[in-house]
């Protein structure tokens, strides 16, 4: 069926783009809009044409579906479309309202006239792909807008209201009314008056002094970008389209998207991008399953995660009810959660009145009474199953039935958690993560017995407080802190070995992590991994010791919460300082381990950490813990700052060969200091590798 209805009103041609939910420009509306153009041509009483999409888009740019596929590549492609378009014998005019991103854009901008709607979305986002706008987009976007304001479009791939352009030559008209009414007067007075076929190429690009500002910009944007080659190649094609005749432009842009779209960076990023829209389904919850109204929430808790967790409800314009113990536990969440809105507001990210609005839904109880009428509640109390055990008996008692019961433990056992109710199946782990009100991540952790119906609710909800859920089995710490575990142990056996903090955390942060492992392990609290350590020394007796770690502990240096971990903290600032304390410690241990230090290198240091990430991903994968390896990645690119342009562990193993990744690990299963048994390869990454096809 065709995806671009042709129907003549008047004298006018009216395409109208039809393939929900944003107009992707797949095959058969592209072959559609050339089917248009062509029948319109032909018909004489047709003197003009007008494309239009629905309210929600012109076009959102490429079909997401066809990406990978050779449909994609299949004639007539974006470029030709748009070449039938700006060649059409007829005036052209695109009628755009909602998103138009990407190739809408671009098809827009090929037509002779464009007329929007006051509040449409224009946008060039290939750069957050590691691309750019590879149909025409970098050569006629300046000449309409000038090169400054196309190289801040298309490099920062941000969204801009129509009215913004209203009296530039992108837009012809803004109207505040029927977009297609608008679209047709405008056919009707080209028409009339004869008006020309105005094609942007024709246009020239001029910039007062090309060489100083584009030496600045590649300065300004290189810093920026850093790690990205993509925003760097979409100044050299601005660039083109003021220096160069359009079509030499073009081709400039074209050989820059060809290069883009084979590098490492594009490919990540891409994988993130489809990583995130998959790791919202589930492979066995079908995608009709009806779910839960949640419309108001109980959070228990008013701690570090409890109103960090709230304050997500709150912005999303959900009522929360906080319940604590004792009143100071109350007072004190209170003002840290005040204190977050003042900061917002003083930082200009929200106004007084919605942060008023979003205060006003907050109301506070020393008992459970309240939480009688909610519809879901989060426990966010201290980690001891005795606590959860008190805590849920009577959120069983409270609860109305159907509410749905959620903790935000990090390492307990869901279904141990879910069997102190009598209703297991409304019981599910909601895992934020610290600071709740910043982190993307929400890992979902599915009980044993939770219904399906509180999975679809849970994964419908993280999409309202504007989180990336992904999805993980019950085990101990589901997928994001069971991997890291095994990461910051090897750090933590390294500096036992010869390596040096400093050492460790600057091969990491130069891989691109946020932060090395050892600051990581300071600023989430040294004495919470210690817990865990000691809970798993004593359920795995035969266990390696980390005993620099621990001894650190032993010390009282948690971390930055008590001004020394692995580094010491001046009070008042987060910089991590070289400590000749920690370095006294290192060499006691090592001296008490009979450990004649060694010098280790970068790359021993980098292949340690990484691998087992992914080592222990592919364990979590084929227990089934995580659905997929990308699920696997999107939990380090949103939870753990793995670096974006790496796409995620799972991904990084896959570019680095998962043949060479096991090769590399071969030594470390043959170190006498190694965890027994941990370097042998998990056996679905064997699988993978001797295959060939790769986790994905
Ligand atoms: P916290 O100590 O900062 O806060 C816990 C709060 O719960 C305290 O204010 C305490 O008064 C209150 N509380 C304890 N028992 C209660 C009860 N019976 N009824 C009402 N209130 C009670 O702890 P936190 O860091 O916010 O951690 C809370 C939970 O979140 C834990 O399960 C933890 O494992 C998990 N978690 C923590 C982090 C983190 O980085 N802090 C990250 C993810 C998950």
């Amino acid at each position: 069926m065709s995806q671009a209805h042709y129907e003549v009103n008047g004298e006018t041609a009216v395409i109208r783009l039809d393939n929900p939910p944003v107009n992707g420009l797949g095959l058969a509306l592209r072959q559609g809009i050339v089917a248009g153009i062509k029948q319109a041509e032909g018909d004489e009483k047709v003197k003009s044409i007008v494309l239009i999409g629905s309210d929600r888009a012109f076009s959102g740019g490429a079909d997401i579906s066809e990406f990978g596929t050779p449909t994609m590549m299949a004639e007539p492609i974006l470029t030709t479309v748009i070449n039938y378009v700006e060649s059409a014998r007829k005036p052209v005019i695109a009628a755009i309202s909602g998103a138009c991103m990407g190739g809408g854009l671009e098809l827009a901008l090929g037509c002779h006239y464009r007329i929007a709607t006051a509040d449409a979305q224009l946008s060039l986002p290939e750069v957050k792909l590691g691309l750019l706008p590879g149909a025409g987009g970098t050569q006629r976007l300046p000449r309409v807008i000038g090169a400054e304001h196309a190289v801040n479009m298309i490099v920062s791939g941000a969204a801009v209201p129509a009215k913004k352009f209203q009296g530039t030559p992108l837009l012809d008209e803004v109207v505040d009314g029927d977009l297609l009414k608008g679209a047709l007067a405008l056919a009707g007075k080209v028409v009339k008056e004869g008006l020309p076929l105005k094609r942007i190429r024709d246009l020239k690009c001029q910039h007062p002094n090309p060489e100083g500002f584009f030496m600045f910009t590649r300065t300004t944007v290189g810093a920026m970008a850093k790690n990205y080659p993509a925003p760097l190649k979409c100044v050299d094609a601005v660039e083109a389209a003021v220096t160069k005749p359009f079509d030499q432009g073009m081709k400039v842009e074209q050989e820059a998207f060809a290069h883009l779209m084979q590098t490492p960076e594009s490919a990540a990023l891409r994988h993130a991008f489809f990583a995130e829209r998959k790791a919202s389904k589930i492979s066995d919850v079908p995608s009709d399953t009806p779910v839960r109204d949640i419309k108001s929430v109980g959070v228990i808790g008013a701690g570090t995660m409890g109103t960090g967790i709230s304050i997500n409800f709150l912005n999303a314009g959900i009522p929360v009810t906080i319940v604590e113990m004792k009143q100071e536990g109350l007072d004190r969440g209170l003002t840290h959660i005040r204190s977050v809105y003042e900061g917002r507001v003083k930082k200009g990210r929200m106004s007084q009145e919605k942060a008023q609005a979003c205060l006003d839904l907050l109301t506070t109880s020393l008992d459970y009474s309240p939480l009688s009428t909610v519809d879901l509640v989060i426990e966010a109390v201290f980690e001891e199953l005795s606590v959860k055990e008190s805590v849920f008996t009577k959120l069983d008692e409270v609860c109305k039935p159907g509410a749905i019961l959620a903790s935000n433990t990090s390492t307990l056992d869901v279904d141990n958690i879910a069997a102190f109710t009598k209703r297991p199946q409304d019981v599910i782990g909601l895992h934020f993560f610290s600071p709740a009100n910043v982190m993307k991540l929400l890992e979902v952790v599915r009980g044993e017995k939770t219904a399906n119906d509180v999975l679809a609710t849970a994964m419908k909800l993280a999409k309202v407080i504007k989180k990336t859920a992904v999805v993980s089995g019950v085990c101990d710490g589901f997928i994001g802190n069971r991997m890291i575990n095994q990461y910051q142990r090897e750090a933590m056996l390294m500096l036992q070995e010869g390596a040096s903090v400093q050492q460790i955390d600057k091969v990491i942060e130069k891989f691109g992590f946020a932060m090395g492992p050892l600051r990581m392990a300071d600023l989430a609290g040294g004495d919470i991994g210690w817990a865990i350590r000691k809970r798993q020394y004593d359920e795995k007796p035969e266990m390696k010791r980390m005993v620099i770690a621990d001894r650190i502990c032993e010390m009282g240096r948690y971390g930055q919460k008590t001004g020394s971990g692995f580094y010491r903290y001046e009070p008042g600032n987060r910089a991590a300082l070289h400590d000749p304390a920690v370095d006294q410690v290192v060499e006691d241990v090592r001296k008490e381990l009979g450990i004649t230090p060694r010098k280790i290198s970068a790359e021993e240091i980098l292949q340690r950490c990484v691998y087992a990430l992914v080592n222990e991903g592919a364990r979590i994968l084929e227990e089934g813990i995580a659905q997929r390896a990308s699920d696997i990645d999107m939990v380090y690119l949103t939870g753990y700052g793995f670096p974006v342009y790496r796409g995620g562990p799972m991904h990084y193993a896959q570019q680095v060969g998962l043949m060479n990744v096991m090769r590399a690990m071969e030594p470390f299963a043959e170190n006498p200091n190694a965890e027994p048994g941990f370097w042998e390869p998990a056996p679905l990454l064997a699988r993978c590798a001797e295959s060939g096809k790769g986790f994905h």
